[in-house]
């Protein structure tokens, strides 16, 4: 009997790095449950392989339904990337209260929520793996970032938290930090000077393209990444090595 296809959930999928992360996945014949907020995931056609559903990661009750449905379609799960996010660039004395707990219950609460879902399923058929999508914002501290950096920063221990309690499951996690990438996150938060400053501070000297990133997260989900486990992944240009500040 032929063995099932594997299936992957991308959170955040609507667009930018989770967009790449999912075509990575389909290109490589799996099948990939697409959840984002955005109403343009309903443009994306469902198919036998994709299957877009519009959700916010950081609503409890959103997220149960959603993985009800991929648990409905698919039958299994193998991969989760946790890559919703959202960026909010301020210091913290112009950072509101509810600015700092939508930061931190999307990009680190979506991420528990959706785990929450995934490992059950992931379970049932023996394993998995899950990739939470930090950054090199979570590695540094910056006068700019005080949200946004310290919900990546946890995430990543949130990562650690995860490898550990899930490896009886056979259940990787790890966790991949971007660099700058120019999706549409970036263009609404990097201003001329933080791009001057990261093309000057990126040995590589340029942003990460989208498909740059996938490539290492469908790594560190499939059969090659086996025996990794709780590590965190810069994929930043050699930006983490050089020991330079954020600008
Ligand atoms: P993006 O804004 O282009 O895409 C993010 C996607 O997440 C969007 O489609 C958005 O609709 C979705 N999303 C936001 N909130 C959501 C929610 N509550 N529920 C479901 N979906 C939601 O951003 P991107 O640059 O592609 O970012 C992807 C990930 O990479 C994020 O976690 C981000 O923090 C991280 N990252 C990006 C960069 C960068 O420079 N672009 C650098 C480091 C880390």
């Amino acid at each position: 009997m032929p063995q099932a296809r594997k299936t992957a959930v991308v959170t955040g999928a609507a667009r930018g790095i989770g967009r790449a992360t999912a075509d990575r996945f389909i290109a490589a014949g799996w099948r990939v449950a697409l959840l984002d907020i955005d109403l343009a995931i309903e443009a994306a056609p469902e198919s036998d392989s994709v299957f877009p559903i519009r959700g916010d990661v950081s609503n409890e009750a959103a997220v149960h339904a959603a993985f009800a449905r991929i648990a409905a379609k698919f039958g299994r799960l193998d991969a989760l990337v946790n890559n919703a996010g959202i960026a909010v660039f301020k210091p913290l004395l112009e950072t509101s209260f509810v600015e700092w707990q939508r930061v931190l219950e999307v990009n680190l609460g979506g991420a528990f929520l959706c785990a929450l879902s995934a490992v059950p399923l992931m379970r049932q058929g023996g394993g998995g793996a899950i990739v939470n999508i930090t950054s090199i914002s979570g590695l540094r501290a910056s006068t700019l970032r005080v949200a946004y950096g310290t919900s990546k920063a946890a995430l990543a221990q949130l990562t650690r938290q995860m490898a550990v309690e899930f490896a009886q499951y056979g259940i990787r996690a790890n966790a991949v930090a971007p660099g700058p990438v120019d999706t549409a996150m970036a263009k609404a938060v990097h201003s001329p000077d933080i791009r001057a400053a990261y093309h000057d501070a990126i040995p590589l000297g340029r942003y990460g393209l989208e498909q740059e990133l996938a490539e290492a997260i469908f790594f560190l989900c499939g059969e090659g990444a086996s025996y990794i486990t709780g590590q965190e992944l810069a994929v930043d240009g050699g930006f983490e090595a050089t020991g330079i500040g954020l600008p």
